[in-house]
């Protein structure tokens, strides 16, 4: 058995899975009568459930082959199956840097897996020493590290990550929702280095669609064929699929609004620097800013009564909000508030 194949989960690996019709068939111009489908309409047919056609352009614009591509019903199903892959319910452990984005807690819950959630270190980076005890630990099978993190839009060190992927005896799952907003490099280009190595991306955030739920696994053949095995058959719609091959072949505005949020990010980043009420605001590489005020709650409130809401993180970070780049306008509107706040 491959090193892979050993991590995988008994009864995973044991697992006959489910093979649609589209999959076994994959000639056009035939007479369908394989699916139960309606022969009538436009939406009538089941999807591709292998999205070639998605996959080849993602391929080829992350100079990898489509066999180390996976599409999720958004990056959650995605951190779902990987979680469901690895980690045997009621035995097997994860672990993850925190604070972090609050999903991996939830579905370690879901899964019944213990979570250990190691501290992050001052600067929001991991701290190599804090993972070392579990580093050779049979019982912990995935791990996940957020780059750049939510909530709190740093970048982790890039070699800190290598160096750990290189170490953790199990998967390590780096979560790159937020990359396209950072100057660092992907870790895209290692997954043929390392074969315990996998990087989610979203669509939702650098790409505009968060209401198609594009998740996208990067990683190893093997490892994606795995993930292949237990996704649900049509996990993707064709209508997702449509929008983003339009959203990945418009580079143009892809660009547009990145550069739009970048300069967006800066002229916010000098405008909560100069308010009183800004105890702290944490660097970004991504499209999102941490601040931390006196009285995080209270400034949540005030703000929620002229309708802007804001993601009040003061649970994970004391007296913290985490605020979404928006458009000028709304920026402006939320600098307003900020400014005729009374304490
Ligand atoms: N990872 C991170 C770090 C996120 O912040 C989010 C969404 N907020 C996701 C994954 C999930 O994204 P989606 O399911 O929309 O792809």
């Amino acid at each position: 058995m491959s090193n892979i194949s050993i991590k995988i989960r008994p009864s995973i690996a044991n697992l006959k899975p489910y093979s649609s019709a589209k999959e076994e068939y994959t000639g056009t111009n035939s007479v369908f009568l394989d699916a139960n489908e309606n022969p009538f309409g436009t939406l009538n047919r089941y999807p591709d459930p292998l999205q070639k056609d998605l996959k080849a352009i993602l391929a080829q614009q992350n100079n990898t082959s489509s066999n180390n591509v996976f599409i999720g019903n958004g990056s959650d199903e995605i951190l779902d199956l990987v979680f469901r892959l690895f980690c045997e319910p009621g035995n097997d452990q994860a672990i993850t840097f925190s604070p972090t984005y609050g999903m991996y807690q939830v579905l370690a819950d879901i899964n019944n897996i213990n979570l250990i959630n190691l501290p992050l270190d001052e600067t929001f980076n991991p701290n190599p020493n804090q993972i070392a005890p579990y580093l050779d630990d049979s019982s912990c099978k995935l791990l996940l590290l957020c780059s750049p993190n939510n909530p709190s839009g740093n970048d982790f060190d890039r070699e800190k990550m290598i160096d750990i992927i290189k170490d953790f005896s199990g998967i390590v799952l780096v979560d790159e929702a937020y990359i396209e907003f950072s100057e660092q490099e992907s870790l895209v280009n290692l997954i043929d280095q390392f074969p315990n190595l996998i990087v989610s991306r979203t669509m939702s955030k650098a790409w505009g669609l968060a209401a198609a739920r594009i998740g996208i696994a990067f990683a190893n053949e093997e490892l994606i064929a795995w993930m292949n095995r237990i996704k649900p058959p049509y996990n993707v719609s064709l209508l997702n699929q449509e929008a983003a091959i339009d959203a990945l072949m418009n580079t143009n505005l892809f660009d547009a609004n990145l550069k739009a949020i970048s300069l967006e990010r800066t002229i916010l980043f000098k405008e909560l620097d100069a308010l009183e009420i800004v105890n702290k605001r944490y660097p970004s590489a991504s499209n999102f800013i941490l601040i931390e005020v006196p009285d995080a709650n209270k400034l949540y409130e005030y703000l929620i009564g002229l309708n802007i809401v804001v993601r009040n993180r003061n649970t994970l970070v004391s007296n913290c909000l985490r605020i979404s780049i928006g458009t000028k306008e709304e920026n402006e509107t939320l600098i307003t508030a900020l400014k005729n706040y009374k304490s």
